[in-house]
């Protein structure tokens, strides 16, 4: 590949690599030889300017979406992470689940739910005669928060692109947010879960139903709640048979 020195120089900073080159210009140097092996150097200031990550998202397929979440530099979130937790399942699924944000094993296995909590989740799935493979499974963070504190907002909003372009592709008949964190960033409210639960919302600026149910890990330290999540679970499927 022939690529010239502007475009070289837009590929490093596209990949987060300083670019350093001469203050005085190249021509100059090459004039005539040099009389000192020191040559002066600095920041460039003016590379060609990368396409903003957030501008380009939109546009993306899902392969591609992909390799932008991996490569994703948006929030300190990627300096701890193992790697990127994009999401999983059928990208033809009626059905999609949101979750808060990858633990400590979807951080290791690159996949949401696969903890604990997603046992319960495939469980609850096949209460409802889905498979995994039949739904779609995100989280509202691709990285994992260190000891899984809470998402910040910052995180959420760097983060937030890249669901709503996962959202636009599936289209999904309806969204179920798993879980306090989930349904309050993608409702954009502070409502308590137990008020949310049991309604049916609308998802941003789309016609895509969205319910809100109890987060699995929140089942599994509270299973006499089991009994409202199925009847949350019930709600959607009347959602997704009606529309
Ligand atoms: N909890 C979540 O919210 N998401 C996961 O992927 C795992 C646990």
């Amino acid at each position: 590949m022939n690529v010239n020195r502007h475009e070289r120089d837009a590929y490093l900073h596209a990949m987060g690599i300083d670019v350093w080159v001469p203050r005085r210009p190249v021509d100059s140097l090459a004039a005539g030889p040099p009389r000192a092996t020191v040559i002066e150097l600095g920041r460039q200031t003016a590379p060609i300017a990368p396409v903003p990550p957030a501008a380009e998202v939109p546009l993306l397929d899902w392969d591609a979406l992909k390799s932008q979440v991996a490569a994703c530099t948006l929030c300190g979130l990627h300096a701890t992470r193992t790697q990127t937790v994009f999401g999983v399942g059928s990208r033809t699924a009626d059905w999609l689940f949101i979750g808060e944000a990858p633990g400590a094993e979807e951080d290791r296995q690159g996949e949401p739910f696969v903890g604990r909590a997603g046992q319960l989740l495939n469980n609850m799935l096949l209460a409802i005669g889905l498979r995994r493979e039949q739904v779609y499974i995100a989280n509202v963070l691709k990285c994992r928060p260190p000891k899984n504190r809470d998402p910040r907002p910052e995180e959420a909003q760097a983060c937030e692109p890249y669901l709503k372009r996962q959202i636009d592709l599936l289209r999904p008949k309806v969204i179920v947010a798993l879980g306090r964190i989930a349904a309050q960033n993608l409702l954009k409210t502070d409502t308590p879960i137990g008020k949310m639960r049991g309604r049916t919302y609308v998802y941003a600026d789309t016609s895509i139903p969205l319910l809100v149910t109890y987060h699995p890990a929140y089942l599994l330290r509270s299973p006499a709640e089991k009994r409202k999540a199925w009847e949350d679970l019930m709600l959607a499927q009347k959602v997704v048979t009606a529309g």
